[in-house]
């Protein structure tokens, strides 16, 4: 489904998942956030924290879902929006269903792994017990810069990381010519 125009507060929360987002790209994960809101309040917070915990598991979804069911004290969304910054993959779509959350608004569309749209339709899918009504676009372009703005610099890291590689192969090549011509 598609929405074009969206509420202040629906741009707000979609903000606080950018601002997640952002946390991610600080400390060198991938930048995804998400936020849970429930009668107005942000109840669950995350984002990317795959790396640094060495857990695949931890997609932003996730956290926040684990946060906003332990806030609630209850494993059932119901009566909350999800507000995350790329489209949801297969793992985090099926916890989307599995805590029963109504509405999803998402930014920008996931070509390679995006569940919802881009790759399968399972946040609709009729055949499951429990469908969600999706909202895509919100904030797409901020949510898709970020996530090009961190690869390019993650390219320019291997790409500065190599030269250093070669140039310190070449010191030592050069070296090991030194001292062979020495003796
Ligand atoms: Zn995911």
């Amino acid at each position: 489904m598609r929405q074009i125009t969206y509420s202040a507060a629906q741009q707000h929360y979609m903000e606080e998942a950018l601002f997640e987002a952002d946390r991610a790209a600080w400390i060198g994960e991938v930048p995804i956030g998400a936020v849970i809101v429930h009668e107005g309040h942000i109840i669950g917070r995350g984002h990317n924290f795959r790396e640094h915990a060495n857990d695949a598991t931890l997609h932003a979804e996730i956290r926040a879902i684990e946060e906003a069911c332990a806030t609630l004290g209850s494993w059932r969304l119901e009566d909350c929006q999800l507000y995350v910054t790329i489209e949801p993959c297969l793992m985090c779509s099926g916890a989307i269903i599995n805590s029963r959350i109504p509405t999803v608004f998402y930014g920008a569309r996931d070509p390679k792994a995006g569940a919802v749209d881009s790759l399968y339709n399972t946040l609709t899918d009729s055949r499951l017990n429990h469908t969600v009504t999706v909202y895509e676009g919100l904030l797409a372009k901020d949510a898709g810069e970020r996530l090009v703005t961190f690869f390019k610099a993650a390219r320019q890291r291997q790409k500065a990381a190599k030269k250093a590689r070669k140039a310190a192969a070449k010191v030592a090549a050069e070296k090991s010519l030194d001292t062979s011509s020495k003796s």
